[in-house]
């Protein structure tokens, strides 16, 4: 690790570039303990330089978005977090509305309503950034980003940059082609229909106010802790709600009041209490229903410390 600190130090890197960094600042559940490296490239060459000096020497490259479905272990992260907050050019070319990975949801919700593009006003309100929404395939209000995709530009593990549009199957519920794989995604292409203003707009400001008044922004979280599943017949929310859960505090984590599968750093939680609140769920759901919850928020660095 010495060494790589040394060989990044040496790369003129114009972006941020530093060591030891909390992800707590990082995340949106607000938790999580140090990064060995943490950057933040200024562009596209210099994220594809980091990540291959890092890679070539042997050490694991995290690729950051906006943090917003990322439980970070206490113990932090074991080699190099890549943030892509700088590659976030939003431009319209030729009938392609194209976005770089690290564009914030908002902000391409924003520019797709003064193109008068609809299509994206459906994800307006969920934090994170285009490329992670790309990776989950995040789905708001019957939407899928699948639904609206032309095309990704990515960078494979070899660094090839790729760009291809994919089948409707390549993508499924909260699933995409990106997991399990290291490629990284660099851009996003999607396919938006001409659409009334003022329509776009009653849309963005009418699911930002449901959120609100489903409690989605009453504190540090992560949006749904797990997915929802058909076979079980019900969101998981109404599951978890079902056993009176609401309200059920871990430490200084607390499922919220106000929406089951919402789970909320009261303040100064660690994510050991989320992920001990996490598991606590599941053993509920599972002694009660049978049915296995499965976390959608990502577990990133060690926990098989907690018992
Ligand atoms: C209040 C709130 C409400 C939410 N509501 C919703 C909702 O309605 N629907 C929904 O689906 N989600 C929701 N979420 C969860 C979250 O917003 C989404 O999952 C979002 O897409 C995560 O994007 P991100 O940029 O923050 O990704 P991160 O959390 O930073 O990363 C998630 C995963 O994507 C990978 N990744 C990110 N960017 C790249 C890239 N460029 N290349 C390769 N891999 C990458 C990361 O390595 C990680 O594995 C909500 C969260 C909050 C806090």
């Amino acid at each position: 690790m010495d060494n790589l600190r040394n060989i990044l130090k040496k790369i003129n890197i114009k972006g941020e570039l530093r060591f030891d960094e909390s992800m707590s600042m990082h995340t949106t559940f607000e938790t999580g303990g140090p990064a060995d490296i943490y950057t933040a490239p200024a562009d596209e060459d210099e994220l594809l330089a980091l990540v291959k000096a890092v890679r070539s020497a042997g050490i694991p490259a995290f690729i950051l978005g906006g943090g917003a479905n990322l439980l970070v272990s206490d113990l932090g992260i074991r080699g190099a977090v890549i943030d892509m907050k700088n590659l976030s050019a939003i431009k319209i070319d030729d009938g392609n509305f194209i976005c770089q990975a690290g564009a914030p949801v908002d902000s391409a919700c924003e520019a797709a309503l003064e193109a008068g593009l609809g299509g994206l006003d459906a994800f307006y309100g969920m934090p994170g950034t285009i490329g992670g929404a790309v990776w989950m395939n995040a789905r708001c209000y019957g939407i899928s980003v699948s639904d609206i995709i032309r095309s990704v530009k990515y960078a494979d593990s070899s660094f090839n940059c790729i760009t291809r549009s994919f089948a409707a199957d390549d993508f499924s519920y909260k699933l995409s082609p990106f997991q399990g794989g290291d490629s990284i995604i660099l851009e996003a292409v999607f396919s938006l229909p001409p659409k009334d203003r003022k329509e776009i707009k009653a849309i963005m400001h009418s699911n930002r106010e449901d959120r609100r008044a489903k409690g989605h922004y009453s504190g540090p979280s992560a949006g749904s802790v797990f997915k929802n599943n058909r076979d079980f017949g019900k969101p998981s929310g109404v599951i978890i709600d079902s056993l009176g859960m609401r309200g059920t505090k871990i430490g200084k984590a607390k499922i919220s009041d106000g929406h089951a599968n919402i789970f909320i750093n009261t303040g100064g939680a660690s994510s050991e209490d989320i992920y001990r609140l996490i598991k606590l769920t599941i053993d509920r759901v599972s002694s009660a229903y049978g049915y296995l919850l499965e976390p959608e928020v990502q577990l990133i660095g060690d926990f098989s410390y907690i018992r």
